[in-house]
């Protein structure tokens, strides 16, 4: 069996969930196009924590983790089931980080849901999100993406979801942007040409890479997943960007796929 591919999806503004735009027609097709995952992993810039957690419900509830947004939003339900099974298997693939089964403190937030909604949106495959341990290096969760490489090969999606470049205090609210800053630009291409390369470690070290890294991701969270995806990556396979553009000039959402 192949493995399943990867995906860093690049989720930006939280209301692409109820919107249809070039973004989310993006996803929608992303998901036609993979084979039916048999469960979702996910790991999403909005569970930033002191401690790696894992979500260990039947049914994780939808949680609307902003403020500020129409109530429509906060109305949105993504009814997927949990999958128990798939969670002690991702406490045990992590192994020795200590991993916390979650029953009630989390569930799936806008990170997963807003693309989800569009990529899987009849809610049937199973989700189980994983928190980003906030004490770990960007090595150490490119290590714990490797750890869970092996789902791939057993049908399961491997998702991130946050924004490669990632800078809401220069984002252009309300204005029509349409071009990214230079440093946004610069530093989502020597990315892609990274990647590409399978140079992980360029990303890996993304934060001693002057300026343009320091605008880009001024906080870390939403570039994180990006380095779980990369950790699966399996030999010799193939990279595309389904989905490109930068949203407000300082939001990249860059998607990446892996397989
Ligand atoms: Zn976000």
């Amino acid at each position: 069996m192949n493995a399943m591919p990867a995906i860093f999806f690049g989720h930006g503004n939280p209301m692409n969930a109820l919107l249809d735009n070039e973004y989310t027609r993006a996803w929608k097709a992303i998901g036609a196009s993979i084979p039916p995952p048999t469960a979702i992993v996910s790991i999403s810039a909005h569970w930033y924590r002191p401690k790696v957690a894992v979500t260990a419900m039947g049914r994780p509830r939808t949680v609307h983790d902003f403020g500020g947004f129409p109530r429509e939003l906060f109305e949105v339900d993504y009814p997927a089931a949990g999958d128990l099974t798939l969670a002690y298997e991702v406490q045990e693939l992590l192994a020795p980080a200590s991993v916390e089964l979650d029953t009630e403190e989390w569930g799936l937030d806008h990170g997963t849901w807003s693309v989800l909604f569009h990529a899987f949106p009849d809610a049937k495959v199973p989700v189980v999100q994983l928190s980003i341990d906030e004490r770990k290096s960007a090595a150490q969760h490119y290590e714990l993406g490797k750890r869970l490489a092996r789902l791939r090969k057993e049908g399961v999606l491997v998702m991130g979801t946050g924004n490669l470049v990632h800078n809401l205090h220069a984002y252009a609210w309300g204005q029509r942007v349409t071009e990214p800053f230079d440093w946004a630009d610069r530093f989502e291409s020597a990315a892609r040409v990274a990647i590409v390369n399978g140079d992980d470690l360029r990303l890996v070290d993304y934060e001693n890479q002057g300026v343009d890294a320091e605008l880009s991701a001024p906080t870390p969270e939403h570039l994180l997943p990006l380095l779980y995806v990369l950790g699966t990556r399996q030999k010799n396979e193939e990279v595309s960007f389904p989905v490109t553009g930068v949203d407000g000039g300082s939001v990249s959402m860059l998607t990446m796929r892996l397989g």
